[in-house]
Formats: C-alpha cells, structure tokens, sequence
C-alpha cells in the first residue's frame, strides 16, 4: 500500500477566478506538514479542495493509495475558528461527542465509551472543567482546544486545520502543538495552515508552500530557503530566521 498522501493537478477556481491552480505534490504519511504562503494565496482553499468541500476544476487526491471517500471518516477538519458560528449554542462535552459519531452506526446513539472517549479527549487538552460550559463562553484558545479535543475523540488519522494559532494564546498553542507532535510520532499525518513564519523548522517536518500555484513540497530545510520564500512571498527575504518577520 501507498504511504503517501498524493495530490495530482489540483485547480480550484470561485466564479471563473483561480484560486489554486495545478498543485501536485506527493508526501510521505505520518508527518506535520505545515501550509504556508500570503493572505489570499489560496491555503484555505487547496485545503478544502483537498477535502471536496469546494468543487475542483481539476484534480485527484489519494490518500495512502485510496480515494477521499472511502477514507472520510479517518479524517479530522478544523476549519478557521472565524468560519464557525461561536453563537450556536451547544455544550463543550457535546461538541466533542460530536468527534465520535462518524464512528456510530446509523441512528446509533454515543455509548458509555463515547463519551467516555470524548472526556478524555477534553482532560488531554485541559478542557475538562470546561465540559458543561456554552462553547461561546470560551476564549478562542479554549474553543481552538475543544475542537482539538473533538478530532482527538474522533481518532482520525489524517487532520487538517486551519490557522489553529490565530487569536489563540500561547498556553493553549503549546497544548495544541504538543498533541500534534505526538500524533505524528504515532504515525498520523497533520496538515497545518500556519501564518507565522518563525516557527517553521520547530514546528514543521515538510512545509506546502503555495501562493496560487505551488512554489514547493517537501522537508522544511529544503523549502525555506530565501529563494523559494521570495519568490512565493514576492518580497525580499533579509532576515527571517533574526526577526521572524511576519510577511503576511
Ligand atoms: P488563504 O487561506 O491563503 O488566505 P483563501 O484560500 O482563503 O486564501 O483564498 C484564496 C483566494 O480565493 C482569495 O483571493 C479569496 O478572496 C478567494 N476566495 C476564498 N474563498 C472564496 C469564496 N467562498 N468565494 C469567492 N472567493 C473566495
Ligand atoms: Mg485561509
């Protein structure tokens, strides 16, 4: 079997306007792969592309050797906290036991275990006393840690999020990051939409580096390179590594 996550032409355009257009790369499973590139370069979009969240002018994408479809329920999207509805009343525990029911059969309803399953997922992210509260209630650090909780309780194998460092405090990024790792180091493979550019190499195996089209794939120290940076990022590069500057 394929242990690699394979994308081939994939073009996504919004009324007429390309957005993503012909990416290909192919990457090893079982990494943390960051997605980098400017605001509007089209990261949201390769990753809903990839998904089949938005229709793809062109494009295939095998996971491990098989089609999305039939691998659906072994993945986890948390999209950018600003493209969910924090007003929908709904309690934390809950959210999370919503992780568990691509797992249930049809009209099944959670067992013992699941919710069992999601407690531990919200101790795991230090969610737990937080388990009756209204998730509007929370900090976006909190509700960035409560969806992670809920892709834990959903065992995935492949997870994609979406900035899950935006508006999130350094506690709760740390959390985050940590669990990421560690799901990595269990072989799960993690797509990461990320903004700040100085973290790269400590957070990242591969980088995705796209800005419209791909300028890149692969492990970080072959991607980050100020070459490549420039040419994505169409601005000089100086001095990355001393100030981190943020280009986006
Ligand atoms: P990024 O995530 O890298 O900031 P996006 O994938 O969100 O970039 O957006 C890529 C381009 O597509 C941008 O020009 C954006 O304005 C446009 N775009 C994104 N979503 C939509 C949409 N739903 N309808 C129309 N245009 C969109
Ligand atoms: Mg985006």
């Amino acid at each position: 079997m394929s242990q690699t996550i394979d994308v081939k032409n994939l073009s996504v355009s919004y009324s007429g306007k390309t957005a993503v257009k012909d990416v290909s790369f192919s990457l090893e499973s079982g990494r943390l792969i960051g997605i980098i590139g400017p605001n509007g370069a089209g990261k949201s979009t390769l990753i809903k592309g990839m998904l089949g969240l938005e229709k793809r002018d062109s494009g295939e994408v095998s996971i491990l050797g098989q089609e999305l479809d039939s691998v659906r329920k072994e993945i986890a999207y948390i999209p950018q906290r600003a493209d969910i509805d924090w007003d929908f009343p709904i309690l934390v525990h809950n959210a999370v036991l919503l992780g568990r029911y691509p797992r249930l059969g049809l009209f099944k309803r959670p067992s013992a275990k699941d919710k069992e399953i999601a407690m531990e997922a919200l101790e795991k992210v230090g969610m737990a006393e937080f388990a009756k509260n209204q998730i509007g209630q929370l900090s976006g650090g909190q509700q960035q840690r409560v969806f992670m909780a809920r892709s834990l309780a959903q065992e995935a194998d492949i997870f994609f999020l979406d900035e899950p460092f935006v508006g999130v405090d350094v506690q709760s990024e740390e959390i985050i990051i940590n669990i990421l790792k560690e799901l990595r180091d269990q072989g799960k493979t993690i797509f990461v939409i990320h903004h700040d550019l100085t973290k790269l190499d400590e957070y990242f195996d591969d980088i995705i580096l796209i800005n419209k089209k791909l300028y890149g794939a692969g492990p970080v120290e072959e991607i980050v390179t100020p070459d490549l940076m420039e040419a994505a990022f169409k601005a000089p590069l100086t001095v990355l590594e001393d100030t981190g500057g943020q280009l986006s």
